[in-house]
């Protein structure tokens, strides 16, 4: 079966936007993925069509009503989790989108004003994600963010598999540094292991590079490393004995 990512919004007319170019539009040109999206606004109940409404308890901005939110879930097909992108939500990370991507699509809540109502998060066991420790004026971008790094990873889509194997997070490591053309660059050579010819070498070097990278740059995703590698040598002692 097709993965399937359904998007409610009030603003549809922002998708695919970006998903229409590039990798991503090619594959769901080629009918790899598909796209729904679902205008919230059709499941509003009054003729004003309003889908949110001022806070109980006072204070800025509006919520998104409960009930008109509820009748676009229920009245739209789509498959997967309900996920609303919200900066209160868990932080996405590659692991997540190998689980998204693997399962069979998702349904995706693009919250906008100050946010949605509780009650409906909880009836409806809506998950929330979040792009990182920022605010957004809508959850849109963080839809297309997350659709992005989902279709990227479904078969057919990058041509060459190894391109994800070694690229950043594969293994909570962050990619080493890359080089191209011209070999010389305003008095800048590229490193002279890159043009030995000589692969181990390579491969030692872009390992050390990623890990010196990490370690300088994201002391979390070092730690993780290293315990897995630890626990993997625990795991080969296990195996010794
Ligand atoms: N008042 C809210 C912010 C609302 S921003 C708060 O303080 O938490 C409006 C909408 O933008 C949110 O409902 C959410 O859908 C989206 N959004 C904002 N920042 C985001 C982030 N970092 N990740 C994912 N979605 C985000």
């Amino acid at each position: 079966m097709t993965w399937q990512a359904t998007v409610l919004t009030i603003f549809p007319e922002m998708l695919p936007g970006p998903l229409a170019c590039s990798l991503a539009g090619k594959a769901l040109r080629a009918g790899l993925w598909r796209l729904e999206t679902v205008d919230i606004r059709d499941f509003a109940r009054d003729k004003h069509r309003s889908v949110d409404d001022a806070p109980f308890g006072g204070g800025p901005g509006m919520v998104m009503r409960p009930d008109v939110l509820d009748a676009a879930l229920a009245g739209s097909d789509g498959i997967g989790p309900v996920l609303l992108l919200s900066p209160r939500g868990r932080r996405l990370n590659q692991e997540r989108v190998r689980s998204l991507a693997g399962g069979p699509g998702v349904r995706l809540i693009c919250g906008r004003f100050e946010g949605v109502d509780e009650r409906v998060l909880v009836a409806c066991e809506i998950e929330e994600l979040s792009l990182g420790d920022f605010v957004l004026s809508g959850g849109e971008p963080a839809a297309i963010a997350l659709i992005d790094a989902c279709v990227r990873l479904l078969p057919g889509v990058v041509g060459r598999a190894d391109a994800l194997a070694e690229e950043s997070f594969a293994e909570s490591l962050l990619e080493y540094p890359q080089y191209t053309r011209p070999q010389l660059w305003q008095g800048r050579a590229v490193p002279e292991v890159l043009v030995s010819g000589d692969h181990r070498r390579i491969r030692d070097w872009r390992r050390t590079e990623a890990e010196r990278l990490t370690r300088e740059r994201r002391p979390d995703l070092w730690e993780r490393y290293r315990a897995a590698q630890d626990s993997d040598r625990a795991g080969d002692r296990e195996v010794d004995q």
